[in-house]
C-alpha cells in the first residue's frame, strides 16, 4: 500500500539492508499482540502470500475469504486483505493466548513490522518505524533474521516487481 509521510517524521531517519543491524527485537512479542489488533484493512496480501497461507491451512482462497479474508479496493486495485473481527477489531488468525495462529507462513507484512519498505528506482531499503512497536525496549537483531523469509533475495526480487507491477497500472498508455 502507497503512503504519503515524510519518512524522516515516522522513522530513525535510516535505510536499511538484509545485513544491517536494527532495532526491532522485541522479546518475542511476549505479552503483547497490538500490531494484530486494530489494524482496519490495511494488512493486504500479495499473491505469494496467498499460495503460501493455502499450502499452510490446507484452505483454498474462497474458504479463507468466508472468514479470515476480505476484499477491498487498494490503490485503484481490488486485494485481499486480513480480516479484523469484533469491537476490538482482531485478526481472524489471532489465538486466545494472544498469539499467531499462522505463524510459520503468516503474511509478508506481518512479518515486517515495525519495519516497512520504501522503493527506489531498481529496488527498495528497509526503514524502521519508530512510534508503531509497542515494546519500547528493543534489542538490535539483523534485518534478515527478523524477517526470516526463506531465498530472501528472490523474494527482495518479487517484492521489486511486484512494486512495478501495481505503479504501472496507473500508466495511462499513449494512444489514448
Ligand atoms: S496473521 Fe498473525 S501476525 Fe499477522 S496480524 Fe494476524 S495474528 Fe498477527
Ligand atoms: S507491537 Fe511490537 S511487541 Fe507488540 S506484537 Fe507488535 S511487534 Fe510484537
Amino acid at each position: 500500500m502507497k503512503r504519503n509521510v515524510d519518512l524522516n517524521e515516522i522513522s530513525d531517519g535510516r535505510l536499511y539492508s538484509a545485513n544491517d543491524m536494527v532495532k526491532v527485537e522485541c522479546g518475542d512479542c511476549a505479552g503483547c499482540s497490538a500490531c494484530c489488533q486494530n489494524m482496519g484493512t490495511s494488512v493486504v496480501l500479495d499473491p505469494m502470500d496467498i499460495w503460501k497461507m493455502q499450502r499452510g491451512t490446507g484452505r483454498m482462497l474462497e474458504k479463507l475469504l468466508k472468514k479470515e479474508l476480505e476484499l477491498n479496493v487498494v490503490d485503484g486495485i481490488i486485494l485481499p486483505n486480513l480480516r479484523m473481527n469484533g469491537t476490538r477489531e482482531v485478526c481472524s488468525f489471532l489465538n486466545e493466548e494472544g498469539r499467531c495462529s499462522i505463524h510459520p507462513y503468516r503474511p509478508g507484512i506481518c512479518r515486517l513490522f515495525p519495519l516497512g519498505r520504501y522503493y527506489e528506482k531498481n529496488g527498495f531499503h528497509y526503514f524502521l518505524q519508530i512510534d508503531e512497536c509497542r515494546k519500547k525496549s528493543r534489542g538490535k537483531m539483523k534485518v534478515k533474521k527478523w524477517l526470516w523469509i526463506e531465498n530472501l533475495k528472490t523474494y527482495e526480487t518479487y517484492k521489486t516487481v511486484i512494486q512495478k507491477y501495481d505503479s504501472n497500472m496507473y500508466v495511462v498508455p499513449a494512444y489514448e
